[in-house]
């Protein structure tokens, strides 16, 4: 199965960067939408994807950089399904119900499709406030690749959640964004011997991890570091 990021702080050439994340799965499951509609939307016509082919978004969590191309897409494709978190604002439920777009409420893990399925709810926090996040695994025949948005409840929490929803499942991927931009090198190091004891094979952090968290994954994974950017394309 193809993962194409279509939205991040970095870009190819040739595709348009800015602030937030999206990752498409199979050329038909859009996570999460980026800020800007307009750049989502040119780097999905980069890749030859009309946005009408995309059959369900997955909203990671209710920010900004995460939501903002989603409205776009429901002036275009109404009645599209949106799997979100109990626990979203009203603001956006209501926007969601507003735009014709089919609100799906994930308390806890959901299947969108046979091989496919969010984390649901996981509670993290924010600027001192609760905060719902959720996480999207892909299952393959080498183990699951996980799509996190900004991992919020952290990523320890996220991998964690994961594995005890699928126990028997390796984690072969996980990309996204980590949230580690204001950490110490000791809590960095700490997180990823963390994760390399989950299991986790292969790491794709980006957008809100931070560069001196970057630079230890890619030290740390070696060979299994992933450069995550707008245009890249992994298969799973
Ligand atoms: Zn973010
Ligand atoms: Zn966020």
């Amino acid at each position: 199965m193809k993962l194409q990021i279509v939205y991040d702080n970095q870009a190819e050439k040739d595709f348009k960067s800015g602030w937030g994340f999206a990752c498409l799965v199979d050329e038909r499951i859009l996570f999460d939408t980026g800020e800007e509609p307009k750049s989502l939307l040119d780097n999905l016509a980069r890749l030859g994807l009309e946005p009408t082919r995309i059959e369900a978004v997955v909203i990671s969590h209710d920010h900004w950089d995460h939501t903002g191309g989603l409205w776009k897409l429901l002036q275009k494709r109404p009645g599209l399904p949106v799997y979100g978190c109990p626990g979203f604002s009203r603001g956006f439920k209501n926007k969601v119900a507003l735009l014709g777009g089919r609100l799906i409420e994930c308390a806890g893990y959901t299947e969108i499709e046979p091989n496919i399925a969010v984390s649901g709810e996981i509670m993290g926090e924010y600027k001192s406030a609760p905060l719902p996040e959720q996480a999207l695994m892909v299952k393959t025949a080498l183990g699951l690749a996980l799509i996190t948005g900004c991992s919020h409840p952290g990523i320890i929490q996220v991998v964690k959640t994961v594995r005890h929803q699928l126990p028997k499942e390796k984690i072969r991927i996980v990309l996204g964004g980590f949230h580690m931009k204001a950490m110490d090198q000791k809590d960095i190091d700490s997180i990823i011997e963390t994760l390399q004891k989950l299991g986790v094979e292969r790491i794709g952090p980006t957008h809100c991890t931070g560069q001196t968290a970057q630079k230890s994954f890619a030290q740390k994974f070696g060979k299994n570091f992933l450069t995550v950017r707008a245009g890249a394309e992994f298969t799973v």
